[in-house]
């Protein structure tokens, strides 16, 4: 199957993702990689939902792995003019909710292993659920362990088939502040919830939350949502705030949250809704030198490093895989991503299945 034909397959099934129902593709894609000589292990989670671990020629050294995620984002409130699950191509483009992001990406790495003889230390191809909600799948993968062998990952997320060496991490905290109610004219007899709040969160603005990385920039905060007090003539005895804060390499996230946690009054409840820390790989690594260097003679992509902006599931996998070089590089256009009237260019998925095939040639242990 070609990689058109497998992208417009993968779009075919309605992943979208609540309520994910990766199963059914998951299931195809099995039958495919097992009829190629891959070993295929499915994990579950939940109904109608599970990961798949496809591994061929692996189990003597470490095999060079590709990761990607078959759920989507929902559809949105605006029509589409292309239905969103038919694959219609027009122009050069595949059109299609996933087929940037990113179900071209995990087409194109499935072409290429099932084409290319199994490399020294095989291939191993990590194909995730609910990527699109903090990456429930990869979770679950890791928890149910353990992972193959691997020594380089590649996520084909969407970058134009540029080599990115990584991307931010995200901690999304939600903060709940706790009062004492009272009758609005009386408010010396309540403790008020916002006003903790508002005095935390003054507080919490100036945190220092670490160095600037070179490619990523500094590390940020943003104070997302607030919420609290049912009427105007009430003390309000509950504040609820989340807090978007996005990491570079080198911060921790736990010293993160013990920061947030020392300027909060005492009985505030502090959830992690989102903890996934930042990725990067040195770009002066010898693999990804040449991967840089070959993904850019096929697309015609810049070498320089920069960083997405966007998370992926490496955040769960490469720490899992002791920090193995990770690089993101994948057909679809990051500007398309989650987008009405989502398309893959498809030049840029030949190209794709050109660079993953290059790279499996390449990969020595
Ligand atoms: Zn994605």
């Amino acid at each position: 199957m070609d990689v058109l034909e497998l992208t417009r397959r993968l779009i075919a099934f309605d992943t979208v993702n609540p309520p994910g129902a990766e199963r059914p593709a998951m299931e195809f894609c099995a039958g495919l990689l097992a009829a190629g000589g891959f070993e295929c292990r499915m994990i579950p989670q939940g109904s109608g939902r599970c990961n798949l671990i496809a591994t061929r020629g692996t189990g003597t050294g470490r095999a060079l792995g590709f990761t990607g995620h078959l759920d989507t984002v929902p559809l949105g409130a605006a029509p589409w003019a292309f239905a969103p699950h038919a694959g219609t191509v027009a122009e050069g483009r595949l059109y299609g909710r996933g087929s940037t992001d990113m179900k071209g990406g995990v087409a194109a790495f499935m072409v290429a292993a099932l084409a290319a003889p199994p490399p020294p230390g095989g291939v191993a191809l990590l194909l995730t659920a609910g990527e699109e909600t903090g990456s429930d799948g990869a979770r679950a993968m890791v928890a149910a362990g353990p992972l193959p062998q691997i020594g380089a990952l590649i996520v084909a997320e969407p970058t134009q088939n540029r080599a990115v060496p990584g991307h931010k991490g995200a901690l999304w905290l939600r903060l709940r502040f706790h009062g004492v109610t009272a009758h609005g004219s009386m408010p010396e007899r309540g403790v008020n919830a916002i006003s903790l709040a508002a005095h935390a969160l003054a507080r919490i603005e100036t945190l220092a939350l670490g160095a600037a990385h070179p490619v990523m920039g500094a590390p940020t905060l943003n104070i997302g949502t607030i919420a609290g007090g049912l009427n105007t003539n009430s003390v309000p005895d509950l504040c609820e705030v989340t807090l978007d804060l996005r990491s570079v390499p080198g911060v921790d996230h736990a010293d993160l949250i013990a920061a947030v946690r020392a300027l909060l009054p005492a009985g505030t409840e502090v959830d992690a809704l989102i903890d996934l820390p930042a990725v990067w790989t040195d770009p002066a690594t010898p693999w990804l030198v040449d991967l840089a260097r070959e993904s850019a003679a096929i697309s015609g992509a810049p070498t320089a490093p920069v960083a997405m902006s966007y998370f992926t599931d490496a955040s769960v996998f490469t720490p899992a895989l002791d920090g193995v070089p990770t690089v993101i590089l994948g057909p679809g256009d990051p500007a398309m991503a989650h987008k009405t009237d989502e398309y893959v260019s498809l030049a840029r998925l030949h190209e794709a299945v050109a660079i993953y095939r290059g790279a499996l040639d390449r990969w020595r242990v």
